[in-house]
This record gives structure tokens, C-alpha cells and sequence, in this order.
């Protein structure tokens, strides 16, 4: 799963996070924090992002209402959409799962297209796939440079 922040102290914001992470499920690897510039949306600041790997017995539904339960005791505002926020947390993917439902779609629509998603991803696991378009290495190698 993907973590998100840049409002007020987003640095904190991602380690709060992934102390809760680590309180509600078993934690296998956590990347470094990469700074990245704001894709579209208005003018704001600077995001941090990481990527967790998790082990959960739990169902992809009520891992995303965990995470949705850590952001709301985080505080996340939300103002508008693509808006600066205190913490995002987003599934990326979860076993093999394919899912085209809105409230849960999977892999994460828009993963394959962001280096501050796959770039921490390779990181922590350099091995790792994206369901139905393939190694994140590779997928990472073909991406423009600047998204
Ligand atoms: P966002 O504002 O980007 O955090 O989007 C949150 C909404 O996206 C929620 O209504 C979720 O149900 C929905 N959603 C769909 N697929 C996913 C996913 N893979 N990870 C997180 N939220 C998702």
C-alpha cells in the first residue's frame, strides 16, 4: 500500500501512519520517504510518499476500511479532490486480486502511471509486479521521466 502526506508536517504525518500501520496489521517492509512534486490539482505543497508491504488474513474490503479508519483518526480533510491532505493511503495492489469496483478498485487505477508509487515499491522489493502489466521495473523504465 501507497502513503501519501503534504500538510503541515508531512514527514510525521508518514511515520504517525506507519505506526498505526504497524499497531492494526504486520508491517513487512516500509521504504525510504521520497519527495515528490504535486500531480495536477491546485497549487500546494511538496508530497512525501512511501510504500508498506503487508501480510493481513483480512479481506481486501476490510483492509481498505482499516486504512480509511487510520486516515479519518489522522484527520484527513477532505476538501477537493487532488487536494492537499494530512495523509492519503491508498491499496495498490492485494494478492492477485483484479477488481473494477469503484469503492475498491484493484490494482489502483492510476499505480502504474506514478513513480512515486513504483519508485518506493522497487525499493523495498525489486522483484515485485503490477497484475495484468508486469514488473514495476519495467513499467518504471518506460514511464516519462518527469510523472
Ligand atoms: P482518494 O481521495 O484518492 O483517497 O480516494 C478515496 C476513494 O477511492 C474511496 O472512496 C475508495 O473507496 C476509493 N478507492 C477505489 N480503489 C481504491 C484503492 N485501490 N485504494 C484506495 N481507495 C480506493
Amino acid at each position: 500500500m501507497a502513503l501519501g502526506a503534504n500538510l503541515d508536517d508531512p514527514q510525521g504525518a508518514i511515520e504517525l501512519a506507519v505506526a498505526l500501520l504497524r499497531e492494526a496489521t504486520e508491517v513487512l517492509a516500509v521504504s525510504s520517504l521520497y519527495k515528490t512534486k504535486p500531480v495536477g490539482g491546485p497549487e500546494q505543497p511538496d508530497y512525501f510518499n512511501a510504500v508498506c508491504i503487508i501480510q493481513s488474513e483480512v479481506s481486501a474490503t476490510d483492509f481498505l476500511h482499516m486504512l480509511q479508519g487510520i486516515e479519518k483518526s489522522m484527520g484527513r480533510i477532505r476538501v477537493e479532490r487532488w487536494g492537499p491532505r494530512i495523509i492519503d493511503l491508498d491499496l495498490i495492489t492485494f494478492g492477485d486480486i483484479q477488481s473494477s469496483d469503484p469503492h475498491l478498485t484493484l490494482p489502483h487505477p492510476r499505480a502504474h502511471e506514478r513513480r512515486f508509487v513504483l519508485e518506493p515499491w522497487l525499493e523495498i522489493e525489486p522483484t515485485a509486479h503490477l497484475v495484468g502489466r508486469g514488473l514495476i521495473e519495467q513499467i518504471l523504465e518506460e514511464l516519462p521521466p518527469s510523472q
